[in-house]
């Protein structure tokens, strides 16, 4: 086991790996953006480093200087979180020629399944089913409009590099068809400095539903069940829950076996997730491997009781997982709410700002993963994510009571968030009754509109 970790993150996350370090005995080394000197989760650590100013690119982006504030501290390992540097291919290499673990797969799969389009190709190659659409990059109009024609409108153009929900376009017809790709291949190039794209076929009424995996490097590849996703604002997740309340046994087992072999497909090791849509007759479709550990991964811990974070620790220090698929037991329903600090009455821009007033609920079955505190000052730098809230129940009523409940405690004064938002997607009979898809929270906040 390691006995020194740099985590190469901020925020919440970084305050999670922290917490697990210190139930593990490690010690660890926080790095931090001049934004950032103040945070609270800092003082967790056993050591921090300055690692720059604080846009991205000059501190949590900054490769070099966090390469050397790990050299200059001494670890064995970096802990990437979500986001940043998490997927980089180049970083896990860099890591691994300077002798550093990542926490995470090997830059190989990093590489292959950074590819959207790749990762499509592995997935048909395996039987895994994808959407109709391309078969890798297009190259010109032309392709784009021909591949269209074949599968039919609408269609999504999607960027091979993509994540977060960006460098993605919707097409109904030959029109729209080129605005489309001209707007996707210019976010990609800003957002990802690649600009390749790829079609699929625009799935309507679509759930996100995605497979939990975790692989040790001794062979051993497990599913930790699924979680469904579908509630998102511009295809950026809000609320997640575990299990989906809208498939059946036998799709839930065709979804494992299918992710399974995706990740065996690819020799993964780590924790990784198998992203798929869901479709209103219930065929599903692979759409992309994360290969980090994901935003939503708390309610996958609340009912397995597995730690995910200890997990890919001890994974990547070459442990052997010391259970196997039979002992994986799934218990109850875990729902979580992605708390922004955005404001909702303002096309949620992003809020940021000083917390005047800070109180968070508890009780049984409730968890707050977060770094805010009173008077903790959000930096206008970094992603508005600021809590997540999740709660634990055994049934899915007894849940979103649980929620609502510790939604109305939770106080957060100073800032606008998203929570009036959640509080009326929990009240809604169509989330109530499990009936809803992707375009859901679109359609609702459109209408008040
Ligand atoms: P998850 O499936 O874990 O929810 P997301 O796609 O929401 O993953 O992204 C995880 C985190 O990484 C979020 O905080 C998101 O803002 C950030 N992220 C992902 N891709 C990018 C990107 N290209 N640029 C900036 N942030 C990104
Ligand atoms: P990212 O890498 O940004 O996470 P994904 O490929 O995982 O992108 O897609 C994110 C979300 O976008 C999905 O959860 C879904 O809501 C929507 N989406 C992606 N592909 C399609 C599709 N072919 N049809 C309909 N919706 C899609
Ligand atoms: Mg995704």
């Amino acid at each position: 086991m390691f006995s020194r970790i740099l985590i190469a993150n901020r925020g919440e996350i970084a305050l999670r790996v922290i917490r697990a370090c210190r139930e593990l005995g490690i010690e660890t080394v926080a790095v931090f953006s001049k934004a950032d000197e103040n945070a609270r989760y800092l003082k967790y650590a056993d050591d921090k480093v300055c690692i720059g100013p604080p846009p991205s690119e000059q501190s949590y982006l900054n490769i070099p200087s966090i390469i050397s504030a790990a050299e200059v501290t001494d670890v064995e390992a970096i802990h990437p979180g979500y986001g940043f540097l998490s997927e980089a291919s180049h970083f896990a290499e860099i890591c691994e020629s300077s002798n550093i673990t990542f926490i995470g797969p090997s830059s190989k799969t990093l590489q292959l399944m950074g590819n959207k389009s790749q990762a499509r190709k592995v997935a048909m190659e395996n039987k895994v089913p994808v959407i109709p659409g391309s078969t890798s990059t297009i190259t010109n109009q032309q392709e784009a409009v021909s591949i269209a024609h074949k599968i039919g409108f609408p269609v999504l153009i999607k960027a091979s590099a993509g994540g977060g929900g960006r460098g993605m376009r919707i097409a109904h017809n030959d029109a729209s068809l080129a605005n489309a790709l001209a707007m996707a291949q210019r976010e990609a190039e800003t957002a990802f400095k690649d600009s390749s794209l790829y079609i699929e076929k625009y799935i309507e009424h679509a759930r996100h539903v995605e497979v939990q995996i975790l692989a040790d490097q001794h062979g051993t590849i497990l599913h930790l069940g699924e979680r469904d996703c579908s509630l998102q604002r511009r295809h950026q997740k809000l609320l997640e829950e575990t299990p989906s309340p809208g498939i059946t046994p036998r799709l839930r087992g065709e979804l494992y076996t299918a992710a399974l072999r995706m990740a065996k497909a690819v020799n993964y090791t780590n924790a990784g997730t198998v992203e798929f849509l869901v479709d209103r007759d219930g065929k599903f479709y692979f759409i992309e491997m994360n290969t980090r550990l994901q935003v939503e991964h708390p309610i996958t811990e609340m009912v397995t009781g597995i730690d995910l974070v200890k997990e890919q620790i001890r994974i990547a220090s070459g442990e052997p997982l010391k259970y196997r698929q039979k002992h994986v037991r799934f218990d109850g329903v875990a729902i979580e709410c992605r708390i922004y600090a955005e404001d909702p009455d303002n096309g949620f821009r992003p809020h940021p700002g000083r917390i005047s007033t800070y109180h968070v609920p508890g009780g049984r079955g409730v968890r707050v993963d977060s770094h805010a505190h009173q008077g903790y000052e959000i930096p206008p730098f970094y992603d508005s994510l600021i809590s997540k809230l999740i709660v634990h129940q055994a049934t899915r009523q007894e849940a979103i009571a649980c929620l609502k409940g510790a939604l109305e405690e939770y106080v957060i004064e100073g800032i606008k968030t998203t929570v009036p938002l959640h509080t009326k997607l929990l009240n809604h009979p169509n989330f109530l009754n499990a009936d809803f898809n992707t375009t859901f929270v679109e359609g609702l906040l459109g209408r008040e509109q």
